[in-house]
């Protein structure tokens, strides 16, 4: 055993880290890709002790919620990656509103149902958002019917700072808007995240997921190696419709295409090359700054 793995299983438990590990099963892109040291979190006291230990040893730390917004193009991460499995929930009624406590691992989309079906209203059109709540409020993610934020209803959050301490802050500390957080800055961890939701009928609740899950299937490709919406949409330009008008649908550079569905998916067949689905970002780019002077920016986070 390297004496690194020792050191950090020390701290996180016997045989719990995995070295060189294969991350790919893990992004909804499917690239390939290995963790130099690998863990699974359960709990808070795995991340805030993974954040003390990387700062000890001075490790690079990633923590990986769903793996659905992340291109990740090099072969090898190093350092510890924290794959966020910390699950929990709970709900306090309040004045006819709901206050839920959710753990930052907690799958959005499994969530937004289980809330919906009691009626809960503020979450619901997460319906069918890939990742974690940690991935959703780092991004602030979005859905455009009506136009809503995941980062929408937060009051608080507990975080790791920086230096490994465990802070709580109110919504404002976030500085959300569109696919942005602070978090993004300043690379604190999520821990739990409460939500203020009011309480209402069931089949309002219900009809929104229903709408969202309806509305992804019409308008997105569904099982296939994908991170969702590649680039940003710029001053309100939906960046799906500017590529669409440059002819690029079905565009492909080796094992990458843009989809024939949604313009700004796209698809991985698997044991692709980084260096195509490279190119092909670059050409989409080119292609809609020569037609339309729109400099598009990545969505999905490429490392
Ligand atoms: C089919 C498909 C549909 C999608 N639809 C939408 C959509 O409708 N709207 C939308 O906005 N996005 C959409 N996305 C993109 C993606 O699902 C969202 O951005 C999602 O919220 C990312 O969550 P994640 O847990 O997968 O984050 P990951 O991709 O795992 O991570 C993203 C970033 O968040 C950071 N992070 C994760 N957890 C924590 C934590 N606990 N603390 C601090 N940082 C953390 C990671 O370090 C990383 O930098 C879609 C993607 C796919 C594949």
């Amino acid at each position: 055993m390297t004496k690194l793995k020792s050191k950090l299983e020390s701290i996180l438990g016997k045989d719990r880290i995995k070295k060189n590990f294969n991350l790919s099963p893990y992004l909804t892109l499917r690239t390939e890709t290995t963790a130099e040291y690998y863990l699974e979190a359960e709990t808070r006291q795995d991340l805030i002790n993974a954040k003390k230990i990387s700062l000890k040893l001075k490790l690079p730390l990633f923590i990986l919620g769903g793996g659905s917004n992340l291109a990740i193009l090099k072969k090898k991460l190093t350092g510890l990656v924290v794959r966020n499995k910390y699950i929990d929930k709970k709900i306090k009624k309040k004045n006819g509103n709901i206050l839920l406590t959710i753990s930052s691992g907690y799958p959005v989309s499994k969530l937004a149902k289980e809330l919906a079906d009691q009626g809960y209203e503020g979450l619901e059109y997460n319906y069918g958002l890939p990742g974690t709540i940690g991935g959703a409020l780092y991004m602030n993610s979005k859905w455009i019917k009506p136009l809503s934020y995941t980062g929408d209803n937060l009051i608080s959050a507990n975080l790791v700072g920086k230096k490994g301490k465990i802070k709580v802050v109110d919504r404002s500390y976030f500085k959300f808007s569109y696919d942005q957080s602070i978090l993004q800055k300043t690379k604190e961890i999520l821990l739990e995240a409460v939500f203020k939701l009011k309480k209402t009928a069931p089949q309002i609740t219900k009809q929104h997921t229903d709408f969202a899950m309806k509305y992804r299937k019409q308008t997105q490709p569904f099982g296939v190696f994908t991170s969702g919406c590649f680039f940003k949409n710029i001053n309100g330009k939906s960046a799906g419709k500017l590529i669409d008008q440059t002819g690029l649908k079905g565009k492909r550079v080796g094992k990458f295409h843009v989809s024939d569905k949604h313009a700004n998916f796209i698809i991985h067949d698997g044991n692709g090359n980084p260096a195509d689905l490279e190119k092909l970002l670059q050409l989409i780019k080119a292609e809609v700054k020569k037609q339309f002077g729109v400099k598009l920016e990545e969505e999905v986070i490429v490392i």
